[in-house]
């Protein structure tokens, strides 16, 4: 069985707001699309993905949505006036390419989870047609007249989801022989004469149709974890002087590090990793050096202020790593107390904190003696 997936985009979904077909808009970053693309490309079953599109949106799905499903094989062709007429445009271009079976999923599913996927991939291949569904659980009324005249026994109902699974032939050919828009593709089978089998739908595998749904699947989402890491590397040369302050420590030393603000190289490069995993540019960009207030200034300053970035955005520091490369002053007895400054400024454990030393073996700049240099990895856990 060699399983092709077909995500149909091509609606105009706008009553979702936002002035953007609703599959282009971003839910936590990622665009909805993007998303389906990438929940299915997840799943080992599916060899090939075609993403059917409106015509007018080629450019659009090159600039929002190609940089988010990098290094995913993708194939897109165009849709049509309708939903029907779109996955029949799909079907075409998908045949003839190898694949016996296709998954047809609306791109409007982005929260679609790979056990789902498992569970209409399995009974397809029992049945050649299968659809995931959610029962009923509400009581339906009917009403008349802004009054309930009845009640519908919700036994027998389900709510459809996708992604829909056919044997590619039995899906085309009903696809072909189909008179009117069907609403989707299980009744083209049905309409064909096929049984479809309902296999356990999932409540997160929402459809995303108002700003409501938006909110909804920013909710479901919000249990993902989301971890950033960040770098930063920083150099400042040796001037004359008593003293090097480093990582908020002041040692003395035959010589002191030149720059704007106290030159604290350390500090530098773990405040570029805080900014570096928001990707919230660097120290240069929230303090120019340009900016006379800044000269002299201690280094905590530029520290807090991207501490108090990382909660502003929700996040917790993880972790913070930093090394710094010089042949002197010597490091190893400043250690502590440059973990336990980091850790009162940053207001986590010390033992989340490392600060290391090396030398370059008197290679290159450090080696020479002429400067220091330090690098820092922060690690930011969304809290
Ligand atoms: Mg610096």
């Amino acid at each position: 069985m060699t399983i092709a997936a077909l995500i149909v985009a091509a609606g105009r979904g706008l009553r979702a707001g936002g002035g953007l077909p609703k599959q282009y808009r971003t839910l936590k970053g990622i665009p909805v699309l993007a998303r389906a693309i990438r929940a299915l490309a997840a799943h080992p079953d599916i060899a090939e993905i075609t993403v059917v599109l409106h015509p007018d949106d080629e450019a659009r799905f090159e600039a929002i949505i190609a940089p988010h499903v990098d290094g995913i094989p993708l194939a897109t062709c165009h849709g049509g006036k309708e939903r029907s007429d779109s996955v029949a445009a799909g079907l075409e271009s998908i045949s003839g390419q190898g694949a016996d079976h296709v998954l047809i999923h609306d791109a409007a599913r982005p929260l679609v989870d790979l056990a789902l996927i498992s569970r209409v991939i399995d009974a397809m291949r029992e049945t050649g047609a299968a659809a995931p569904a959610m029962p009923v659980t509400d009581t339906l009324w009917q009403g008349t007249g802004g009054t309930v005249s009845g009640v519908v026994p919700r036994e027998r109902l389900f709510r459809a989801q996708t992604p829909q699974g056919f044997r590619l032939d039995l899906i085309r050919q009903a696809h072909q022989m189909l008179k009117d828009a069907a609403t989707d593709d299980v009744s083209a089978a049905r309409a064909a004469g096929h049984e479809v089998t309902i296999v356990e739908g999932s409540a997160r595998n929402i459809k995303i149709t108002g700003p409501d749904d938006f909110a909804l699947a920013e909710n479901l989402l919000g249990k993902e974890m989301d971890i950033r890491t960040g770098n930063g590397f920083d150099v400042h040369a040796f001037t004359e002087g008593d003293h090097v302050t480093l990582c908020g420590v002041r040692i003395a030393h035959g010589r002191a590090l030149s720059g704007h603000s106290d030159a604290d190289v350390a500090m530098h490069a773990v405040t570029d990793a805080l900014y570096g995993a928001l990707g919230a540019g660097d120290i240069g960009r929230w303090f120019p050096p340009t900016e006379a207030q800044w000269k002299g200034a201690a280094s905590d300053i530029f520290l807090r202020h991207a501490v108090e970035m990382v909660t502003e955005r929700g996040f917790a520091i993880s972790n913070i790593d930093c090394t710094i490369i010089c042949e002197t002053p010597k490091i190893g007895p400043h250690a502590q107390a440059m973990r336990a400054n980091l850790a009162q400024i940053t207001g986590i454990d010390a033992d989340r904190i490392s600060v290391k030393a090396t030398t370059s073996e008197r290679l290159g700049f450090t080696g020479r003696k002429e400067g220091i240099a330090a690098l820092a990895t922060a690690t930011l856990v969304k809290t």
